[in-house]
């Protein structure tokens, strides 16, 4: 049987990783501090990592767009970075609202093809929430759905937005998701979906889930409707601790959150996005402006990210030793103000670094 690590394993079966070493014989990986509050934490993680001698060295690119051709680009500087280390670490970008702007964390997305998001949400020890049995791992398509960016005006008072789905995209994420459930050892995948309502699109999606299951016969399939399967979980997420849930792109963005709520926020909640030639490690809030530059930020969310980061690039003991530092310091109740503790992020990092 695979051994259950509380972060799990995310390589791709297709992804062959260069690991680039530079000079000193360290491992390359591109850094995007972000907006927000993600140089704070992005410093806390860079702390840590010295301390614990990870034998890693950040490569930090800028991505503030450039307008090209009066279109929005990021600098050409991080895509060469992200392509030559095929590994990166992302802080929170800000995504201006209203027209004329693209999301920069759509166009990394699509720049490397990263199509598989990976969630994983599970209880931490000694924190006290409505249950300590939450450990659920949701798989987002990541590339398109109602993320496509297709939106126009028919006529005055009437828009529409596009949801693409594509054969090859739900093929391709529901593979992996299959692969995911195996690599760590779950034995289930379930496809969640809206398809009573969009027959075709959805209908699409849970077609190219079927047919792959039939590729991993040693694993279990089923279907649930979105609806159902929120409520299904806030009433009792034991039974989703032994599978992985697939999904496309919008639902995956909000049952993410939801289970997020069930462990104590989005300060806790990290992701990966893993892609062919590229992955990208991410925590799954934002940039959360209120609490920027204050030193209240919680880094664990961007620093579960990086471990799952650090099992990616099979630096497995790394991993397992800023773990197990991190879940020690919150069961000792050393606590950033999210979680109702009194700690600043910078005093929070070091009561990791002093348990490491
Ligand atoms: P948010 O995640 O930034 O904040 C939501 C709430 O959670 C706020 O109350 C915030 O203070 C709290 N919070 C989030 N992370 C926290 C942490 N690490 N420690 C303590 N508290 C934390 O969501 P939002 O306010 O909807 O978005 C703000 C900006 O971030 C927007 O521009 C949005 O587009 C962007 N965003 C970026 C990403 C990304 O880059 N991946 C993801 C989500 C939102």
């Amino acid at each position: 049987p695979v051994a259950r690590l509380a972060m799990p394993v995310t390589n791709a079966p297709t992804s062959a990783y260069a690991k680039e070493k530079g000079a000193n014989g360290k491992y390359l990986v591109t850094l995007i501090p972000g907006d927000g509050i993600g140089p704070e934490v992005s410093n806390s993680v860079k702390e840590i990592y010295r301390a614990a001698n990870v034998p890693i060295e950040w490569e930090e690119v800028n991505v503030t767009p450039t307008i090209k051709n009066g279109k929005q680009v990021i600098p050409e500087e991080s895509v060469v970075s992200i392509k030559k280390n095929t590994i990166a670490l992302k802080g929170p970008l800000a995504t201006p609202i209203g027209k004329g702007h693209v999301s920069l964390n759509l166009t990394l997305r699509r720049t490397f093809s990263l199509f598989a998001n990976v969630r994983p949400c599970r209880s931490i020890a000694g924190y006290q929430t409505p249950y300590d049995n939450v450990d659920t791992v949701l798989i987002r398509e990541n590339t398109e759905g109602e993320y496509s960016g297709i939106e126009h005006e028919v006529v005055d008072g009437v828009v529409q937005s596009i949801k693409l789905i594509t054969l090859e995209a739900s093929e391709r994420v529901a593979r992996y998701a299959f692969h995911h459930a195996e690599q760590n050892g779950r034995n289930k995948v379930t496809a969640v979906h809206k398809a009573n309502i969009m027959k075709m699109s959805d209908g699409m999606f849970l077609h190219a889930c079927r047919q792959v299951a039939k590729e991993y016969p040693h694993i279990e399939y089923d279907e649930d409707l979105l609806d159902r399967a929120c409520l299904r979980i806030v009433q009792d997420p034991a039974p989703y601790a032994d599978r992985v849930m697939v999904m496309p792109n919008l639902y995956g963005d909000i049952l993410s959150d939801m289970c997020a709520g069930l462990i104590g926020g989005l300060g806790l909640t990290p992701s990966g996005n893993i892609g062919k030639d590229a992955s990208l490690f991410e925590a799954v809030h934002g940039t959360a402006p209120a609490i920027a530059g204050k030193d209240m930020a919680n880094p664990t969310a961007l620093l579960l990210s990086s471990i799952m980061m650090l099992r990616h690039m099979s630096l497995f003991e790394h991993a397992d030793k800023i773990e197990s530092g991190v879940f020690s310091a919150i069961a000792a109740g050393e606590r950033t103000g999210d979680l109702g503790g009194d700690l600043g992020t910078k005093a929070f990092t070091e009561s990791i670094i002093k348990r490491l």
